[in-house]
């Protein structure tokens, strides 16, 4: 016994429901921390896993430690991804029901990382023919692909995603993965324009100038040295120690040919990124009337190569914009600040949606083809940004902070609900405990009319007049009493008096975020005359790609676009209806240090992770009522050698078997009670101590 508890003291409990004392952050942290210096990253909070990154190799990701995990029960075995992994496919395979796993945690936490994990261990042990061999290398590489096109270096993370990504992959009758299928969210478009001191622009073009050969480069019109692309050397990083460019290249050119693009396919592609390279390079100056013009010829003639479009229709759209005048349209020249302003806007616009576009294009290369019959069921993974609070925060934190919002409640309310189901079934009273439920904060931004999206979008539809002010006006006005919504004015520093307002507040679940510059972001986005003639250019482009990115319908003058701001929401809104609709698993990643420092436990930065990630709440549910369930049978077959009426055979009903078991251990009454195929135990002292016992 003594034994048992000094191995505790030094590596901690595997689940926190263990924890003996009440539920404690201190009591938290210690356990996790005891548990990280052991390099044991993973433990339970009942069926969740909390991950902590080791910002080093462990030797637990092996083919031998996947066999280990393959069809073993869930508790038996240490707390791993592989466990969940396993759990989530074998109720899929004996219930036939769908699943999702959602990774969650800040930016460096190690979500990606797991979701490769996952699917590796997918990959390795779930059965597989040689005609579906190819379905798994696809799924595979795609993540190269995604990743060089959608993640960047960043100062958190050599490798952050700039996107969300949902991904199903689909399982066969006989559990053998046959299809795939990505939902991709808000890519960061604003990095391919300007990067912030120690970051980089997306991996694909650092790749494409280390790896390409030369005859690729010179098709291209490019040099191979990133410091001559403006696009790529605001940051000052164009080498990064931890990244291989060269050999990531080899990679995504090989995922390409695996993933089934066509040499014309790959050609448009790089076209496309190498065209987004010379627009960066385009240098405007002022005639003598104060237009813009191209200062220099040639890398306009290099997009129109590659991008086949005629280069005077071209150069006339980068500088000019349409205005509609007494019911005539007419061409006005722009000046050198706008002409920058749509350079960049059009890049943006080019490198989001050929993003998308590659998306589309790779899960038609997943789509199931084995035949509509024999897919039956799916498990999705969400790797889908964490909450975020910079020094500025403008609309893309806003979003990306929404969207946690969105997530935290989903598992509240699932947890929650599977929880009271699961006592109704089983025949259980309980009692609720009270929580934070964010509803509140999710209503406050999209709620009809009343929320901060609506009247975004109405500031949207007033181009050219909305500003950060009127929006902020018009916010004070409808939400200004919200509890969770503040709004700061500027004081005049003499008189003391408030004038202006100058940015909001919103009180997240997860902490207080204050956002600015969201209304003229979004504003001068919208005025569309301005970008009008470039997607008139783009839609009549001889790149395949961009014909199919850019559509003529778009430009139609009487169609009201949805807002960005809308269009997320809506997509929220579908990705909550998928994974509703599917048995829940989470996986909450920390980020021990700001350092990526192997065995550095950071406790403040810690703490602040288990705080906004929910993990006391979500502790403290599942301790308010059974800290433990168990059905009958597997609880008898891991403790019936410590009765000798249940070793080494209990013959009888299991349910039985567990009730002369827990005699025999001594539980209380208040300790336990016995539902309908569960027993359900109220401590987890009580749990523990069966645990001591068990172990001699
Ligand atoms: P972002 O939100 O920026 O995309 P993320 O949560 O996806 O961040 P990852 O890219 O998964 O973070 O992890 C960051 C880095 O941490 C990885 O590149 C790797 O070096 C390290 N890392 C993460 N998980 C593990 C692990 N299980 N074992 C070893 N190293 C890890
Ligand atoms: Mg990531």
């Amino acid at each position: 016994m003594e034994g048992a508890l000094i191995a505790r003291d030094r590596v901690g409990v595997q689940d926190f429901v263990l924890l003996d004392s009440h539920t404690s952050e201190a009591a938290f942290l210690n356990n996790l921390r005891k548990r990280y210096q052991e390099n044991l990253i993973y433990t339970y909070i009942g069926s969740l896993l909390v991950s902590v990154n080791p910002y080093k190799e462990l030797d637990i990701y092996t083919v031998t430690q996947m066999q280990l995990y393959r069809g073993v029960n869930f508790f038996e075995l240490p707390p791993h991804l592989y466990a969940i992994a396993d759990n989530a496919y074998r109720v899929m395979c004996n219930e036939y029901n769908n699943h999702f796993i959602l990774i969650s945690g800040e930016s460096g936490a190690g979500k990606t990382e797991a979701s490769k994990k996952i699917l590796q261990y997918y990959a390795v042990t779930c059965p597989t023919t040689e005609q579906l061999q190819i379905v798994r290398d696809r799924l595979l590489l795609s993540n190269p692909v995604l990743e060089a096109f959608g993640n960047a270096k960043t100062l958190r993370n050599d490798n952050s995603s700039r996107f969300g990504k949902y991904m199903d992959i689909q399982f066969d009758f006989k559990g053998a993965p046959v299809g795939g299928h990505i939902l991709s969210y808000l890519i960061e478009k604003s990095r391919v324009v300007h990067q912030n001191h120690g970051e980089r622009n997306f991996h694909i073009f650092y790749q494409l100038l280390e790896g390409a050969d030369k005859d690729l480069l010179c098709w291209l019109g490019l040099e191979r040295n990133p410091q001559k692309y403006a696009y790529l050397i605001q940051g000052r990083c164009a080498k990064v120690f931890s990244i291989n460019d060269k050999n990531d290249w080899k990679i995504v050119r090989k995922a390409f040919s695996i993933i089934d693009f066509t040499e014309k396919d790959i050609e448009h592609l790089f076209g496309i990124v190498a065209s987004v390279l010379h627009l960066g390079n385009i240098q405007f100056e002022e005639d003598s009337n104060g237009h813009a013009i191209i200062r220099d010829g040639t890398q306009i003639k290099w997009i129109s190569k590659l991008l086949g479009v005629h280069l005077s229709i071209l150069q006339e759209a980068l500088t000019n914009r349409k205005i509609e005048a007494r019911s005539e349209e007419v061409l006005s020249p722009l000046n050198v600040d706008l002409a920058f302003y749509a350079r960049d806007a059009v890049a943006k616009a080019i490198y989001g949606r050929t993003f998308t576009w590659l998306v589309n294009k790779i899960n038609g290369s997943l789509a199931n083809k084995v035949g509509f019959w024999s897919s039956k069921t799916v498990i999705g993974l969400l790797d889908i940004y964490g909450f975020e609070v910079l020094d500025t925060n403008s609309f893309e934190q806003f979003c990306i902070n929404y969207c946690n919002e969105k997530l935290q409640q989903l598992l509240i309310e699932m947890t929650l609900k599977a929880e009271q189901e699961e006592y109704e079934l089983e025949g259980i009273e309980w009692e609720p405990i009270p929580y934070f439920n964010n509803k509140i904060i999710c209503d406050l931004v999209e709620q009809k009319h009343k929320g901060i999206i609506s009247i975004l979008d109405e500031e949207c539809l007033r181009p050219g007049e909305a500003t950060d002010l009127s929006f902020l006006e018009k916010l004070e006005e409808k939400v200004g009493d919200h509890a969770h919504f503040v709004t700061r004015k500027l004081a005049d520093q003499k008189t003391r008096k408030s004038i202006d307002w100058v940015d909001f507040r919103l009180l997240h679940y997860a902490g207080e975020v204050t956002y600015s510059g969201i209304a003229q972001l979004l504003n001068k986005a919208a005025s569309n005359s301005l970008l009008f003639l470039l997607f008139q250019v783009l839609c009549n482009s001889k790149n395949g790609i961009l014909r199919d990115c850019f559509l003529l319908s778009e430009l139609d003058n009487r169609r009201r676009p949805e807002t960005v701001a809308t269009q997320f929401k809506n997509s929220l809104t579908s990705l909550i209806e998928i994974l509703v609709s599917k048995e829940p698993s989470y996986v909450r990643c920390i980020k021990p240090n700001e350092n990526k420092e192997p065995g550095k436990f950071d406790d403040s930065l810690i703490r602040h992770q288990v705080k906004y990630l929910g993990l006391m709440e979500h502790l403290r549910v599942r301790r308010a009522g059974f800290a433990y369930r168990r059905k009958y049978e597997l609880f008898l077959q891991r403790y019936k050698s410590l009765c000798p009426a249940t070793w080494p055979h209990w013959h009888g009903p299991a349910a039985e078997g567990v009730e002369r078991l827990i005699k025999h251990l001594g539980y209380k009454p208040e300790e336990y009670k016995l539902g309908r195929t569960k027993i359900f135990i109220r401590f987890p002292k009580t749990l523990f101590a069966t645990e001591d016992a068990f172990e001699f």
